[in-house]
C-alpha cells in the first residue's frame, strides 16, 4: 500500500492532511482528490499482483503497508463479451462488465470497503449518508462487518425496495426524508459535521479510490490494454470519475498507453450534466425536480460534477441523455440477450450506447465496455411492472398443457 499521498484540491491546490477529516477545500470549496507520487510506486506491484478485488491493487491504494481492510470479497466482477446485443447494437466488440455481482449487488461496495477502512482507521463514533439507495445498502454491510454505528438518509418513497431491505436488515439506522435525494444530502453533510460523524458519499475522496479499481480489473481483464470506450450511468458522477482516475493511473505508469472515451449516461429527467456538457460549460445548473424511474440517477445537483466533466472532456468521451422507455428496453434485452440482470439505471448504459450509435457518435468497430453498476434484484417492484404475470392455472396436467400449449408450447 502507500502510505505517501496528499489530499488535495481539484480547484485551488490546498492540501490537507491523511489525519484531517475533511470532504471538500477548506478554503474554496472545490472537491479533494489524493495525489500519489507515481515515480515512488513499483509498476510490478501492480501488473504482478496476486489475490483478487479491490485490495489485489492495493499499492495504489491510500493505506500504509500494516493497514487491515474491513473487507468482503468485493471487485473481481466478470466481464462478459457480448455478441448477441452488439449485434442489436449496431457494434462488433462489446463487453459488460457487471457490478452488480459485488456482495451488496452494486459498484458502491468498491468504494465502502476503502472509505470504511479510512473510517476504521481515524477512529469515528459513526458512518452516515445519503443515498438514493444503493449507498445506503453497502455502507450498511461495511459498517456491520467493522462494527461500527451507521445513519442513512433516503428520499421517502423513492428507493428501490432490495436497498431498503439490505440496509435494514444489517442494521443501519434507517431515516425516511421527506425531501429528495440532494436534500438528504445537504442534511447529511451538515450533520456530519456537526455531530463528527464520517461522511461516506461519493464526495468523499477515498470512497473514489476503491471505485478507480474497475478500470484496473477491465485493464487487466483485456491484457494491459484500455478499450476504446466506457460508457456508464451517472448519478451523482464519482463512478465516471474515479473509473477515469484509474485508466489514468495505469497511463501514467506506463502500463497502458491510451484512456478510453468516458461516455456518461443520464436520464432524460435528470441530465444536468449533459447539459453542461453540451453548452460546454465547466459547471452545471442543478435540476429542481429530478425525474426518472432510474432511481439509482434520479440526482439533480450532482457532486462531482466537475470531476466528472473534466474526464469526460479529457478523454475525447461525451454525455448523452436516455428515456425512461429506451432504460426499460434495454433492461429487458440484456437480460434476455445476455442472460444479465440488472436495475434500470444500469441500463442506461447500454440505451446509451445505442443511441449513441444511432447518432452516428459511436463507430462499429471500437472495442466498448458498458458498465451496469446495479443488480436486477434492487427493484423488483419495477421487474413486476414491466414483465408479464405468471400465469395463474389449477394444479392439474391437461389444464397446465393446455394453457402452455396456449403460450407457445410446440404440438
Ligand atoms: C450509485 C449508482 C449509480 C450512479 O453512480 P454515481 O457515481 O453517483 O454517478 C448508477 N447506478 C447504480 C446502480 C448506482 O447504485
Ligand atoms: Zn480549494
Amino acid at each position: 500500500m502507500t502510505e505517501e499521498y496528499k489530499v488535495e484540491c481539484i480547484k485551488c491546490g490546498a492540501r490537507f492532511s491523511k489525519e484531517d477529516v475533511v470532504y471538500t477545500c477548506r478554503k474554496c470549496g472545490g472537491l479533494l482528490d489524493i495525489k500519489y507520487d507515481y515515480s515512488e510506486i513499483d509498476v510490478k506491484r501492480v501488473v504482478k499482483a496476486k489475490g483478487e478485488g479491490v485490495w489485489k491493487y492495493r499499492v495504489l491504494l491510500p493505506f500504509a503497508e500494516e493497514t487491515k481492510p474491513v473487507t468482503i470479497n468485493e471487485g473481481n466482477t466478470p466481464l462478459y463479451r457480448c455478441d448477441r446485443l452488439a449485434k442489436s447494437g449496431g457494434v462488433d466488440d462489446l463487453w459488460v462488465k457487471h457490478e452488480g455481482l459485488n456482495p451488496s449487488g452494486s459498484f458502491k461496495d468498491r468504494g465502502m470497503t476503502v472509505g470504511v477502512t479510512k473510517a476504521v482507521e481515524l477512529d469515528v463514533k459513526g458512518v452516515a449518508c445519503a443515498s438514493t439507495g444503493n449507498t445506503s445498502a453497502s455502507l450498511a454491510i461495511f459498517a456491520a462487518k467493522a462494527g461500527i454505528p451507521c445513519y442513512v438518509m433516503l428520499p421517502k418513497g423513492k428507493v428501490a425496495l432490495g436497498k431498503v431491505a439490505q440496509a435494514m436488515m444489517h442494521g443501519a439506522k434507517v431515516f425516511s426524508l421527506r425531501g429528495n435525494f440532494d436534500d438528504a444530502l445537504r442534511i447529511v453533510r451538515v450533520l456530519c459535521e456537526e455531530e463528527k460523524l464520517y461522511l461516506l458519499n461519493s464526495v468523499n475522496p477515498y470512497r473514489l479510490e476503491g471505485q478507480k479499481t474497475i478500470a484496473f480489473e477491465v485493464a487487466e481483464k483485456l491484457g494491459w490494454k484500455a478499450p476504446d470506450r466506457v460508457i456508464l450511468p451517472v448519478g451523482n458522477a464519482g463512478n465516471i470519475s474515479a473509473i477515469f482516475k484509474g485508466f489514468l493511473e495505469l497511463k501514467t505508469l506506463g502500463i497502458t498507453d491510451s484512456i478510453p472515451k468516458m461516455t456518461g449516461i443520464q436520464a432524460a429527467g435528470a441530465r444536468p450534466i449533459v447539459n453542461a456538457f453540451e453548452d460546454g460549460k465547466a459547471e452545471i445548473t442543478p435540476e429542481d425536480k429530478p425525474e426518472t424511474i432510474a432511481s439509482a440517477i434520479r440526482i439533480g445537483n450532482p457532486v462531482n460534477a466537475a470531476k466528472a466533466l473534466f474526464a469526460i472532456r479529457d478523454s475525447d468521451g461525451v454525455a448523452e441523455s436516455v428515456t425512461d422507455d429506451e432504460i426499460t428496453e434495454s433492461q429487458l434485452e440484456l437480460a434476455r440477450l445476455e442472460g444479465i440482470g440488472v436495475e434500470p439505471a444500469s441500463a442506461a448504459s447500454i440505451a446509451g450506447l445505442k443511441k449513441l450509435v444511432t447518432l452516428g457518435e459511436i463507430d462499429r468497430d471500437e472495442k466498448i465496455v458498458c458498465i451496469t453498476t446495479g443488480h436486477l434484484l434492487k427493484d423488483p417492484e419495477r421487474v413486476i411492472k414491466i414483465c408479464e404475470a405468471p400465469k395463474e392455472v389449477d394444479a392439474d396436467v391437461d389444464v397446465v398443457r393446455k394453457m402452455m400449449k396456449g403460450h407457445g408450447l410446440k404440438m
